[in-house]
Order: structure tokens, then sequence, then C-alpha cells
């Protein structure tokens, strides 16, 4: 891996960033006051440039450093790993596999953890639940392993659903406990399990301005006085989904935080 060294940070020579580009950088970074601009080749620079060295670095396999440094996760009940750390689950825990790939949620991020803390503090056994915005289906297959009857996990990106149904099978769920669907609220929802798409338990990790504009059809697909597990919220924008809650009548709203991130739990 080639790297070119210029003393400085981004704000120092912010100038000369487009010099490294249009030298044919193929990456900037900046690090420990120094600029490393990445190229394929040796290039000639411009003066501007020139008090720089071209260094000649071992390649850095950062998606095996990302895997190396993942560590088991505990939310609630349940403990969530990458498939290599399965001997690391407690005996006395639900263990929950997750390949970290492309879809959002290997249990990492404040978000998730929460929301599966909120699943892992509710009574799930027997009951359905609708899980907004699957991504990698962790949701919705906790809620499985939780004892939930039927998860359903939907996703407006298509990307998701084959890798939430192989997580599915790699926990062992099964058959016909989960099922995962391209789409969101407001679609025909599969009625084969939950024919009038009322569920018991609704949970959403998405973001605070699409739960002020889905709360409504929250209310939809959720039985009278069912629990609803909101995440994705920044604390900021708190205000914006307690306002919605309140709009549409929802009770017992309680809040949980993890540094910026905010889960939110009512009843309908
Ligand atoms: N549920 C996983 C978790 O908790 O880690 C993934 C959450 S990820 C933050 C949000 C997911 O919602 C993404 O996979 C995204 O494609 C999906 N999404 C975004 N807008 C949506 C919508 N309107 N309806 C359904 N899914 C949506």
């Amino acid at each position: 891996m080639l790297v070119y060294h210029l003393p400085g940070t981004f704000e120092t020579r912010e100038d000369h960033l487009d010099l490294l580009w249009e030298a044919g950088a193929t990456g900037l970074e900046e690090r420990a006051g120094l600029i490393r601009a990445y190229f394929d080749e040796e290039t000639e620079l411009p003066d501007a440039i020139r008090d720089g060295e071209w260094r000649q670095e071992a390649d850095q396999d950062w998606l095996a450093e990302f895997k190396a440094n993942l560590r088991p996760v505990q939310a609630g009940r349940v403990t969530i790993v990458p498939p290599w750390l399965r001997a690391e689950i407690p005996a006395t825990q639900v263990g929950l596999v997750i390949e970290p790939g492309m879809a959002f949620g290997t249990g990492h991020h404040a978000t998730t953890r929460m929301a599966v803390e909120a699943l892992s503090d509710l009574n799930l056994n027997g009951q359905t639940i609708l899980d907004v915005g699957t991504g990698s289906g962790v949701l919705a297959i906790a809620g499985a392993l939780l004892g939930a009857e039927y998860a359903l996990g939907v996703d407006i990106d298509p990307i998701t659903i084959p890798i939430a149904e192989e997580n599915a099978r790699d926990n062992a769920v099964p058959e016909g406990r989960t099922a995962f669907m391209v789409g969101t609220l407001g679609d025909d929802l599969p009625g084969d399990v939950v024919a009038d798409g009322v569920f018991d338990v609704l949970v959403a990790n998405l973001y605070a301005e699409l739960h002020d504009l889905l709360v409504g059809a929250y209310v939809g697909h959720l039985r009278p006085g069912g629990p609803l597990i909101l995440t994705g919220i920044l604390t900021g924008k708190l205000p914006l989904v307690q306002g919605a809650l309140d709009r549409e009548g929802f009770t017992d709203v309680q809040v949980r935080t993890d540094g910026e991130w905010a889960l939110v739990t009512a009843r309908a």
C-alpha cells in the first residue's frame, strides 16, 4: 500500500486537498498531525505539496481488524455474538448469533442493543411481533428466541431480506416463527399468521422523523394496550417522538438513553 505522508491536518492544508485528489489520490485520511494520501503509484506532485514523504506500508485488512475487535453484546436476557464467538455465550443467557455483514444490526449499535433489551423485558411467550426496519433481522429473531410465536420483519431495502432469513436459520429459529418481507407500513402484510395485521408488540429502529410520520400506522398495527418500542432516536429529537405519541393517544411513555441515542417505550 503506497501512502504519501503530508505534514499538517485537513484544516491547516485545506487548500492542498484538491491538489492531492488531482494528483490521483484514491483516499485521504488525517492521523496524528499527518495527512495520509493513498495512491496506486508514485506520481509527480505540485510544489505546494512536495514537503511530504512517500511510504510503502503493509496492507491492512480493515474487515479482519473490525471482526477481530467484535465482542459479545449483552442486552438484557440476550447475548449477541458473531458466529465465531458462539462459545462465549453464557449458559444463563439466550444466545443470538448475527453474522456482521451488509445489513444494519449486529447488536453493537446502542439502538439495537437497547431494543433487544426492551424486548427481553417483556414476556413474549406466544406473542406476535412486528419489526419495522428489520435490517439483519436481529430484533425479530431476538423476539422469536425469547418465545414469540411469530415475528414479522419488514424493510424497504431488499438486500436485507435474504440476510435476515439466513440469520434466522443460523439461530435455528423454527420454521414459521419468523418471516421477512420487503416493504413498509401501509403495504399489505402477509395475513397467514396475523390475519388482521394487528400484532401484540411493535418494534421499530428507524429515526425520529419517520416515527413521527408512521405513528398513526403503529396504532393500526398494534393491539390495544400492546407495547410499542421505538429507537433510532437522537436524544435531541425526543420531543418530536413524544409529541407524536401523545397525539395518537399512546400511554405509559418511558425513555431510556445511551449516549446520544434514545429508546422510547409506550402502550397503545
Ligand atoms: N432493526 C435493525 C436493528 O435494530 O439493528 C436494523 C435497524 S436500521 C437502523 C434501520 C432499517 O430500517 C434499515 O435496514 C432500513 O433499510 C430500514 N428502513 C428505513 N426506512 C424504512 C421504512 N420506511 N420502512 C421500513 N424499513 C425502513
